[in-house]
């Protein structure tokens, strides 16, 4: 029975994504295990999709029913949050009002002129850089955007970084943890680990949340690419134990059932370690899957280190989950001039 039974979602996606099996990458990596993928960087056709669109199908129907007239979200400059919010707010006829502050220390002449950035823009968003360092929780800057708006006489709807600390902001990754045990059932085996990016944390609290259901959080392994661990470990912590709550799911969810790893985070948010651009190629050469500096790449440098440290038991089955960002490469295209 599924934990969402009571909670409406408004479809922005296309449906269940895809899993794939990686057998170059398996091959490259060269560790006892089998690497798979599940493609929520797929996932729908607005404005190239991601995880902050499954996050907000089911936040939309609380957006309608709230009878405003402006999103109001914040994100860094390169933020694929915003890119999805400005995408839901063209989708539903609704405008858009964005603050993007300065979250990352990287340096690229087109930096605040192309990729997410540029797709939020040509979507019509109200798009405005502030110069504030990286900050998951509530900002002030976001409160002052929220009361810009409702001086200019609209009715503003305000969604937090990243979706998180929304009341249904997990409910979408709960439902990703139902469809892989859904699509456990076709493939016929089950998966041992899930490797996830986190930041903001209602992606692998949802996830948490889901698998919870089955006793298998556990094997849900965040890979922090905050480099602010504390902060992001308890924002996860009150969103699990609020979502299990609103979910009824029945019991407590224990510390020891939220992983993350730290290790790949450095040398800060949005920039990546020659081991993080080294993980990137590796995926990009052996499958064509792209990630990005920020996000994927450092989950993807998490899985294969941890793969080659004999983190996972000989013969486990690994699913990589690709929650989106490709467009923030963009950003970097002095990084990669020679691939
Ligand atoms: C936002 C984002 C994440 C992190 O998800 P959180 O829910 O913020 O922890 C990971 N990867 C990509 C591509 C993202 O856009």
């Amino acid at each position: 029975m599924s934990l969402l039974k009571n909670f409406e979602r408004y479809p922005l996606t296309f449906g269940p994504t895809a899993i794939e099996f990686l057998p170059r990458l398996t091959e490259a990596v060269g560790a006892d295990i089998e690497i798979y993928a599940k493609r929520d960087d797929c996932n729908s056709g607005l404005a190239l999709g991601g995880n902050k669109l499954r996050k907000m199908e089911y936040i939309v129907p609380d957006i309608l029913a709230s009878g405003a007239d402006t999103l109001v979200s914040i994100g860094g400059v390169q933020s694929n949050h915003t890119r999805m919010v400005a995408a839901v707010a063209a989708k539903l006829g609704l405008k858009c009002r964005l603050v993007q502050e300065s979250w990352v220390p990287h340096e690229d002449a087109v930096y605040d002129r192309v990729g997410n950035i540029l797709l939020t823009r040509l979507m019509g968003a109200d798009s405005r850089i502030v110069d504030h360092g990286f900050d998951i929780g509530i900002r002030e800057s976001w409160q002052q955007a929220m009361q810009s708006v409702r001086d200019e006489g609209g009715v503003p709807y305000g969604i937090p970084a990243g979706a998180s600390v929304h009341k249904y902001g997990c409910l979408g990754y709960i439902g990703f943890a139902e469809e892989v045990m859904q699509q456990e059932l076709d493939l016929g085996f089950q998966f041992d680990y899930i490797v996830v990016c986190v930041v903001t944390g209602s992606t692998q609290g949802g996830m948490i949340v889901g698998f919870a259901a089955a006793d298998r959080a556990e094997q849900v392994i965040g890979i922090d690419a905050s480099g602010a661990l504390q902060q992001t470990r308890a924002q996860v912590r009150d969103i699990v134990s609020k979502t299990a709550e609103l979910v009824r799911l029945g019991r407590e969810i224990s510390d020891q059932e939220i992983v993350i790893n730290p290790d790949y985070a450095y040398p800060a948010y949005g920039v990546p370690s020659a081991e993080t651009n080294d993980a990137i190629r590796l995926a990009a050469q052996t499958e064509a899957m792209i990630t990005d500096p920020v996000y994927e790449g450092k989950s993807m440098q998490g899985l294969i280190d941890l793969a080659r440290k004999g983190f996972f038991e000989p013969g486990a089955k690994v699913l990589y989950a690709h929650l989106g960002g490709a467009p923030a490469l963009n950003g970097y295209s002095y990084t990669y001039r020679n691939g």
